[in-house]
């Protein structure tokens, strides 16, 4: 038996179309999985359709807002309603603004908690319904802020620090059901997210490189690996788990 094969598990993956989660969604449709990606942007997700797309996989995508209230339990019942059943799901659309703690609106900071954290719960909770009968893997996408300070992204360190804890909680409470709970912390990725933060944050790129032990920053396949596992047999006795994929970054000093 091959503890990492995922053929016959179908997985959600909430912003799949482009960045950390395709690179994800590329992961599990190679280990065998059936995919539904989930992004708001029907060009992305036609275009990753087409670029994960192989005569022996099956992906889909669909278009929902997983910031709405509601948006969990659509992108749930798609899955239910394309493939028959749910055993993953990848809890990682997320954004950011950038700016001083005291420069926030109340408007931005409620969109940054309710799309990088309460739609993390939504979906989970949507999943549960289905999982707590067959078993499954959630995994929740956390960051290097879910560790550390940064002074330009307090409602993005709120949310991703929340993601740990929503992560424990979750797995505490459905180890019974056997549902393995687990957060990654990506450290720096090139995607669009990170472009964004390149214009804003002077000399990020070379800050980033001097810090990374590896000497590069990460790209999407990085997350590939820890995606397969997590999702896969071989962690079935990992759960409420934090683990960076950071080429370094959290160890050193
Ligand atoms: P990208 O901007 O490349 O991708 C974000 C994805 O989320 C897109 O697919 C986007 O699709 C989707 N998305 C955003 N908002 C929503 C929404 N309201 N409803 C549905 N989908 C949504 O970012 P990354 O790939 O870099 O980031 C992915 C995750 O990884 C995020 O949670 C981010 O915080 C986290 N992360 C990233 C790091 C990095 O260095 N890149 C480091 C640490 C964590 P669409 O636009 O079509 O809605």
């Amino acid at each position: 038996m091959d503890a990492f094969a995922l053929e016959g598990r179908v997985a959600l993956v909430t912003g799949g179309n482009g960045g950390i989660g395709l690179g994800m969604a590329s992961g599990l449709l190679e280990a065998g999985a059936t995919v539904l990606i989930v992004g708001r942007n029907a060009a992305k997700n036609n275009r990753a359709v087409k670029e994960l797309s192989q005569p022996t996989r099956r992906v889909k995508a669909i278009e929902v807002d997983i910031a709405l209230d509601g948006g969990g339990d659509v992108a749930v019942k798609a899955a239910i309603d394309s493939f028959g059943r749910l055993d993953i799901l990848i809890n990682n659309a997320g954004t950011n603004i950038r700016r001083q703690p005291q420069d926030y609106g109340v408007a931005e900071w409620r969109m940054l908690i309710d799309t990088n954290l309460t739609s993390a719960f939504l979906c989970s909770k949507a999943a549960y319904a289905h999982m707590r009968s067959t078993g499954g893997k959630i995994i929740n996408i956390g960051s290097m802020t879910s560790l550390f300070g940064t002074s330009f992204s307090a409602a993005y360190g709120a949310s991703k620090g929340g993601i740990v804890q929503l992560t424990k909680a979750l797995a505490s409470a459905w180890a019974k059901d056997n549902i393995q709970v687990n957060a990654v912390l990506p450290g720096w990725i090139d995607t669009d997210l990170t472009r964004g933060a390149r214009k804003d944050v002077t000399d990020l790129h070379d800050k980033v490189l001097a810090r990374t032990p590896a000497g590069r920053w990460g790209v999407p396949s990085d997350l590939a690996g820890v995606a397969i596992f997590l999702a896969s047999k071989a962690s079935d006795f990992i759960t409420g788990a934090a683990i960076p994929v950071d080429g370094g970054y959290s160890a050193q000093g």
